[in-house]
């Protein structure tokens, strides 16, 4: 072992100079929600830059090539009998959740982008680049009470991104997940499939297989209070019948939920489960969330459309509910701690952002493997044609 006083890692906890300062504490950031309950900040109309596309083998296409369109069944006074357990396990091709992914899909985006981005020069240099799954987890985080997260922080050319770290508990979780939350898991992408069509005016196929490879994200442009963000989310589909075809307005994203029967159950509903449905919509604006109820044997017989911006009726009156100033507060200062904390520019150094439920974020520093997640392609800044490198990364 390394005795005291000899040498130490860079962010260690210095010894304090005689009469001079003290040790500074290590910083961290609370997260309890009577911390964030001011005025609802200042929160850009998400705009729609581009948008990208994943096919069945994971591949990156830079068009709408995946994006579906809602189709839900005829309103002829009958309810929908979708049998969600249909084609399970035999017509299911679940994505490789092993594969690692960090931001490569959104840095390909942004490679192919960065030079024709609006706002102005510098606008990206100022931004945060990140999942709007990431930023998902930041909204909800004052009131979660089971998972927490870690998230990488790294600046490069002034730009901040965040890109998520399975936990290790997560990992444990994934890996001895129980078969019946494996197939509710499909169930939720087989209501998709009854519910969306390739092409616009045509019924939906639930003949096919499931591929759970295959992903649409819209990648968007919006600001937090002083933070301009750039993030791109997975769309279910788009409605042709939408008041505004423009995206992301005539974006709908799907869910499935139990079958409820008692006020209690809705009650419960309305403060767990429509408060991630709410955090992940609002953020890229995508107005309508349409629910499929399922009963216990597996089948949506009732579908029921949740306007994303009406969310929060349902739990205005609970004590024990939650609001969206509290989750829009808590996501700004941390964007700010995140802002405060990574000061150089490095993509080889990473700030590791830790949250547990019931205490603060903390911080912790690291260089290269494992927690570097800027590949080498996006922090060229003019991509030389390495072709061993370059392969390697499919470009
Ligand atoms: P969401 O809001 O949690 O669904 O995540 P995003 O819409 O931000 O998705 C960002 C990217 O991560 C997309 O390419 C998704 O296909 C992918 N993705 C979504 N959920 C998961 C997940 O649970 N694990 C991993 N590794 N990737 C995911
Ligand atoms: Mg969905």
């Amino acid at each position: 072992m390394e005795s005291r006083g000899t040498k130490r890692e860079a962010g260690e906890i210095e010894v304090a100079e005689p009469g001079n300062k003290l040790p500074r504490p290590a910083p961290s950031l609370p997260t309890d929600p009577a911390l964030y309950s001011g005025p609802f900040p200042f929160y850009r109309r998400p705009s729609e830059l581009g948008c990208f596309s994943l096919d069945a083998q994971r591949q990156y296409h830079g068009d709408a090539r995946a994006l579906r369109y809602y189709s839900p069944p005829p309103t002829n006074g009958q309810s929908p009998n979708f049998d969600l357990r249909d084609g399970y396990p035999d017509r299911y091709q679940p994505r490789d959740e092993e594969v690692q992914e960090r931001l490569d899909h959104l840095l390909r985006w942004l490679l192919a982008h960065r030079g024709q981005l609006e706002g102005g020069p510098g606008w990206l240099a100022g931004a945060i680049v990140t999942w709007r799954g990431h930023l998902t987890k930041l909204l909800t985080t004052p009131y979660e009470r089971q998972e927490g997260w870690q998230l990488a922080a790294s600046r490069f050319q002034g730009t901040l991104y965040l890109s998520e770290v399975e936990t290790p508990a997560a990992r444990v979780q994934r890996l001895t997940r129980p078969p019946l939350l494996r197939e509710l898991m499909y169930m939720g992408y087989k209501f998709e499939q009854y519910m969306c069509a390739d092409k616009p005016g045509v019924s939906p196929d639930p003949s096919g297989e499931v591929n759970t490879n295959v992903a649409f994200c819209s990648v968007l442009r919006s600001r937090l209070g002083n933070h301009p963000l750039l993030f791109s989310g997975e769309v279910d589909c788009t409605n042709p019948q939408a008041p505004s075809t423009q995206p992301p307005t005539c974006y709908v994203e799907l869910k499935t939920s139990k079958e409820m029967h008692s006020p209690g159950q809705w009650k419960s509903f309305y403060r767990h489960k429509l408060l991630k449905w709410w955090a992940q919509s609002f953020l890229p604006g995508v107005p309508n969330v349409v629910a499929g109820f399922r009963n216990p044997e597996g089948f949506v017989c009732s579908l029921k459309t949740f306007p994303t911006m009406e969310m929060f009726e349902y739990v205005r009156n609970d004590r024990d509910g939650w609001n969206p100033s509290v989750c829009m507060n808590f996501c700004a200062a941390f964007l700010s701690f995140a802002q405060n904390t990574v000061v150089e520019d490095d993509p080889r150094l990473v700030y590791l952002f830790s949250w547990e439920p019931g205490g603060p974020v903390t911080v912790s520093e690291h260089r290269d493997a494992p927690h570097a997640f800027l590949p080498p392609w996006a922090t060229w800044a003019h991509p030389p044609p390495h072709l061993a490198v370059l392969a390697r990364w499919k470009l």
